[in-house]
């Protein structure tokens, strides 16, 4: 087995001990549970942003979902909280949406489990009783949606005093809907003296505003800024297809049991991963094996022999397990996470479609990772098409062409004398056509065609971005609206009777100003619960007692359906088409 020379530094050693992490300066009991999770290494952004985050300073981070960024802020968090003064909450953070507030609660309690670090998830839509009692008992870490932070705040329930670190994560996100006031009110009643870390996927001039008046002489971070050298990136066929996370193994069983990969490397983040996909696809009949910076030399040796020799088809691997390999030519990369960085996807799709053959790159993506998508796209000047999940249908089908075409290719062969006296021996007694079909059957039968299937459902669709804008008819209750689409907003006022934009359908909400009613309310209460991003919402209209937001025709149904079963501020409230 061939070593690059850059692998020496961070290939793990045998025991699997990470030595990257520990170079950050993080401790020990949390690079053991580092090393229980299996990851290998640090991601750009974490080698970048824990250190300075560590050493107390602020910090302005770029970077999107699916970069590592929750690691980067929460293990320095758990650290400096885990050894200071257990005053409760020690630390804040704020996120855009319900998803991510459990998403981001469930990793900082995995993360701090050795240090007895805890977090609570607090955000709307969820009964406030429950939330209560928690923040009663005492957090260490709150993580919320500041529309729930500030109703916690105003009931007296979230104390901010103590609060040492404040983390604002999706900070665009936050903006866009609406949020810009909420989290000027919740910083302002946080001490001075605390540090705050900003991230965001965009860095526009009203993010860069927030960080201004927040922000303390920050550490500025931006991963992956610089393209990629032209020609660098390999001409390989790239497709993507996205996939909520329950689904993802089953999508990536069903896109090789697609392609037909005969010589493949699936990727995945972390050794546990490595582990969990090479049992499923073992499980499934193919001949998987794995290859990580837990396993010894001897062990990876074999595995590659294995591979090289072709008796191994699909080879799953870490980044960190990958890089020091002499590996063949691949027919197949397979993404089953997206890597964190540019950088990172480039050299692992580099693996296939070398010396002028074709290669086939395939990725496995979270709907919230179609933003780092997008910007490797950017820097590899590449598109990466994506497609929907095959269906069954299309599975079988291509299961009896790959069964086809291999009895075409064994007809061109000379060697069927030996089986030809069986048929002609079978074929006395049932019609020939009868004896090749329960041939034809027991082959799919052992290439797995016959094991039942079930269909994966897409992933939330995204349409293109629609402009939104905010147009509040009345007064805003000496209230300056909040700054949904700030960048692109309408002057207040202004009515909205010239109609709406082709495409959108206008959604009315039985409940407006006087009931509290804020365009991050609906926003939220949109994008949570119909589980849309919230950049398809168009204007949106605040009156006294009802409030008006366009949202695209084709979910204007589904959109109606779940806010008319969802609780907003509190109370169920009629919802229905709206005409003018
Ligand atoms: P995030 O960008 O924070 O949403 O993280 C994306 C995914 O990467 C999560 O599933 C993390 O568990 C995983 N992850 C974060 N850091 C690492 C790392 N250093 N090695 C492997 N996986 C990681």
């Amino acid at each position: 087995m061939k070593h690059s020379p850059s692998s020496d530094s961070t290939t793990p050693t045998a025991t699997g001990f990470s030595p990257g992490f520990a170079s950050l300066g993080l401790e020990a009991s949390l690079l053991t549970t580092l090393e229980a999770l299996g990851y290998e290494e640090p991601t750009p952004i974490q080698r970048e942003a824990v250190p300075p985050l560590l050493a107390g300073r602020d910090l302005l981070g770029q970077a999107a979902t699916g970069t590592g960024k929750t690691a980067a802020f929460a293990l320095p968090m758990l650290q400096r909280i885990g050894h200071g003064p257990r005053t409760r909450p020690s630390a804040l953070v704020l996120v855009p949406t319900r998803e991510l507030a459990i998403q981001v609660g469930e990793a900082v309690q995995r993360y701090g489990k050795e240090l007895r670090v805890s977090a609570l998830s607090v955000y709307g839509g969820q009964a406030i009783g429950p939330q209560l009692s928690a923040l009663k008992r005492g957090v260490d870490i709150v993580v919320a949606t500041p529309g729930r932070a500030l109703d916690h705040i105003r009931r007296g329930t979230l104390k901010l005093q103590h609060i040492q670190i404040v983390v604002l994560d999706e900070a665009d996100e936050m903006l866009d809907m609406g949020f810009a006031d909420d989290l000027d009110a919740i910083l302002q009643q946080t001490p001075d003296t605390k540090q705050t870390a900003l991230f965001s996927a965009t860095m526009p001039q009203r993010i860069r505003s927030i960080a201004h008046r927040h922000l303390h002489d920050p550490v500025e971070i931006t991963i992956a800024k610089e393209p990629v050298k032209a020609g660098t990136a390999p001409r390989v066929k790239q497709t993507a297809y996205v996939v909520v996370r329950p689904h993802r193994a089953a999508a990536l069983a069903r896109v090789i049991d697609v392609v037909g990969a005969k010589s493949a490397l699936v990727f995945c983040r972390t050794r546990l991963e490595v582990d969990e996909v090479t049992a499923m696809l073992t499980a499934r009949g193919h001949k998987a094996e794995a290859i990580h910076g837990g396993m010894s030399q001897g062990q990876r040796d074999r595995v590659m022999q294995s591979f090289k020799t072709g008796q191994t088809e699909l080879l799953i691997a870490t980044d960190v397990a990958a890089r020091g390999l002499d590996i063949p030519h691949v027919s197949h990369v397979i993404n089953y996470d997206l890597p964190s960085s540019a950088e990172v996807y480039v050299h692992r799709i580099g693996r296939t479609g070398r010396a002028g053959r074709e290669g086939d790159a395939i990725t496995i993506l979270d709907p919230r990772e179609q933003r780092l998508l997008r910007s490797i796209e950017q820097h590899t000047k590449a598109r990466v098409v994506v497609q929907p999940i095959p269906t069954v249908k299309e599975l079988r089908l291509k299961q009896i062409e790959r069964v086809q075409a291999a009895i075409e290719d064994a007809l061109k062969e000379d060697e069927l004398e030996v089986f030809q006296t069986l048929v002609e021996r079978m074929t006395v007694e049932s019609p020939v056509t009868d004896v090749a079909a329960a041939a034809i059957k027991l082959l799919v039968r052992a290439q797995g065609g016959e094991r039942p299937e079930k269909e994966i459902p897409a992933a939330p669709s995204r349409p293109p971005d629609v402009g939104r804008s905010i147009r509040d008819t009345g007064r805003s209750g000496g209230r300056p609206q909040a700054g949904v689409g700030a960048a692109r907003s309408q002057p207040a006022g202004r009515m909205r009777r010239s109609g709406r934009e082709a495409g959108m359908a206008r959604v009315y909400i039985g409940a407006g100003r006087e009931a509290g009613i804020r365009p991050g309310d609906l926003v939220g209460a949109i994008a949570n619960e119909a589980k849309v991003r919230s950049s398809v919402i168009g204007a949106i209209e605040i009156e006294e007692r009802f409030s008006i937001v366009d949202v695209p025709e084709s979910m204007a149904h589904i959109i109606i359906d779940v806010l008319g079963r969802a609780w907003i501020k509190g109370r169920k409230v009629p919802v229905r088409l709206f005409r003018d």
